[in-house]
């Protein structure tokens, strides 16, 4: 066989093959260019394949095939739905928060034509895209104005740029925070032209250190809410109003990146205090910044709320129009906030809330439930266990408060090649058509089941799972 020379001649030519009925269905949904250059990928493996002296089948359907499955594969959107099964609800590299189904609504019909973006509709005038918000902005936190941005980050850059350009801002040591994905205090401040004035220790910063760091340099006494770790044991921290004195008495705005930013008390649906907008303005700060799609369950988006002299100078400022919000944004992010208008149902109509809030008990039944079909689907390599488990809230919020949970531990049977069994486990759950991502802790793979709201979807693609 090895001296026998391959018959190239049998390979079908590309025009024969543009030719064929299966190729031309093909061009008709995925184009003539991109059909051409799945068709030559598929003979230029043909022709290697016979090179090296393989036995492959030459048809005109076969090639359609292999030219179909690639196209598909490139057709394939990259961002796609997954199954977050981490623990983790507002998980910032799954996307935050889900959306609710109103602001789903408002968001398409946003994005399928024209809309009164900055339009006057009684004065036939140009408008300001910050007025489909700032009522319902003022109304929830009781600021005198608002103004929205791209993200929080965006929020606190543009804050320190309007207001404190080549002027100085003391922030306490303790609260020089970075968030995930390279937001840094010190680094913010520098890129927005504001002098940082770092007061007092990392673990304790008291009033009179405030009051020494204030000078003719001053713009803005700041507060960063520590919302991802917390400064624990011998610690001293100059309350919100206190700190709103000091500034006030100098004449100084007062402002706080607050992160999360919750707009109702979650104490309400059993959850730990996170401190709200209202009572952060109620304490004394003049302008606060924080994220749309945190706490507040909407999309990603930063808000800033507080006097309308500081609002006004924001909005006059060139970066708003370099980190604004685009329409579709605007709309779910309105339709978010109008929820909070009837917190009685609050829980049932903002998936944020209803993840959050949810029954451990009631996700132990969803659990139960799941245990024969996940076993059958992993097979008997593995065992299956519900067990409880600590979930945490993410982006930040209430870092050292979890939330009680429960999981399916999946762990392989006897000792021997366990890590890699449960790589190859996790690597196969991602590989379903909806991937299922869950949390490789003590030599088992954890699904938490807060977060798993299509249960049927989940349930039917298990038998897709194909264990390597
Ligand atoms: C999350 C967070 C930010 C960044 O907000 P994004 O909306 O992710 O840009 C800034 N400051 C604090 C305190 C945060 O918690």
């Amino acid at each position: 066989m090895a001296e026998q020379k391959p018959d190239f001649s049998t390979i079908p030519s590309l025009d024969r093959l543009l030719q064929a009925p299966a190729v031309i269905t093909l061009v008709a949904s995925h184009g003539r260019s991109a059909t051409v250059a799945a068709l030559r990928a598929a003979l230029d493996t043909a022709r290697g394949a016979l090179a090296a002296g393989d036995a492959i089948a030459l048809t005109e359907d076969v090639f359609a095939q292999t030219a179909a499955a690639r196209l598909e594969r490139e057709a394939a959107p990259g961002l796609r739905r997954v199954f977050n099964l981490t623990g983790t609800v507002l998980h910032t590299n799954l996307g935050r928060a889900p959306l609710a189904e109103v602001a789903i609504t408002a968001m398409a019909e946003a994005a399928r034509g024209a809309s009164n973006l900055e339009y006057d509709l009684e004065t036939g005038k140009r408008g300001d895209r910050d007025v489909h918000v700032e009522e319902l902005l003022c109304e929830l936190t009781g600021a005198e104005a608002a103004t929205v941005v791209n993200n929080n980050a965006g929020a606190v850059l543009l804050l320190l740029n309007a207001l404190a350009l080549r002027k100085e801002v003391p922030v306490s040591r303790g609260e020089l925070v970075e968030i995930g994905g390279a937001f840094r205090i010190p680094d913010i401040m520098a890129r927005a032209g504001a002098k940082l004035v770092e007061v007092g220790t990392t673990n304790r910063t008291h009033a009179k250190d405030f009051v020494e760091a204030i000078g003719d340099r001053t713009a803005l006494v700041m507060k960063v809410h520590t919302s991802n770790y917390l400064v624990q044991g011998f610690t001293a921290d100059v309350a919100e109003d206190e700190l709103a004195a000091i500034a006030h008495a100098r004449d100084i705005p007062f402002a706080v990146d607050l992160g999360a930013g919750a707009l109702v008390d979650l104490e309400r649906w059993g959850l730990p205090h996170e401190p709200t907008a209202r009572e952060t303005l109620g304490a004394g700060a003049d302008i606060i910044t924080f994220s749309g799609d945190k706490l507040l369950g909407g999309p990603q988006s930063g808000l800033i709320v507080g006097r309308a002299d500081l609002i006004a100078k924001l909005k006059k400022n060139p970066l708003k129009r370099a980190l604004r919000c685009d329409k579709a944004t605007l709309a779910a992010l309105a339709a978010t906030l109008g929820l909070y208008r009837d917190p009685d149902r609050l829980a049932e109509r903002l998936p944020t809330l209803r993840l959050l809030s949810r029954d451990p008990a009631e996700i132990r039944k969803l659990a139960e439930s799941l245990t024969a079909p996940v076993q059958a689907a992993v097979g008997d390599g593995f065992t299956i266990s519900v067990n409880d488990c600590a979930g945490q809230i993410g982006s930040g919020a209430l870092p050292v408060e979890s939330l009680d949970s429960v999981a399916l531990v999946i762990r392989p049977v006897g000792s021997r090649g366990q890590g890699a069994r449960l790589k190859r486990l996790a690597a196969s759950l991602r590989a379903l058509p909806v991937p299922v991502i869950g949390r490789v802790h003590d030599d088992a793979l954890w699904l938490d089941l807060r977060c798993l709201d299509d249960v049927d979807g989940f349930r039917s693609q298990l038998e897709k799972l194909q264990m390597t």
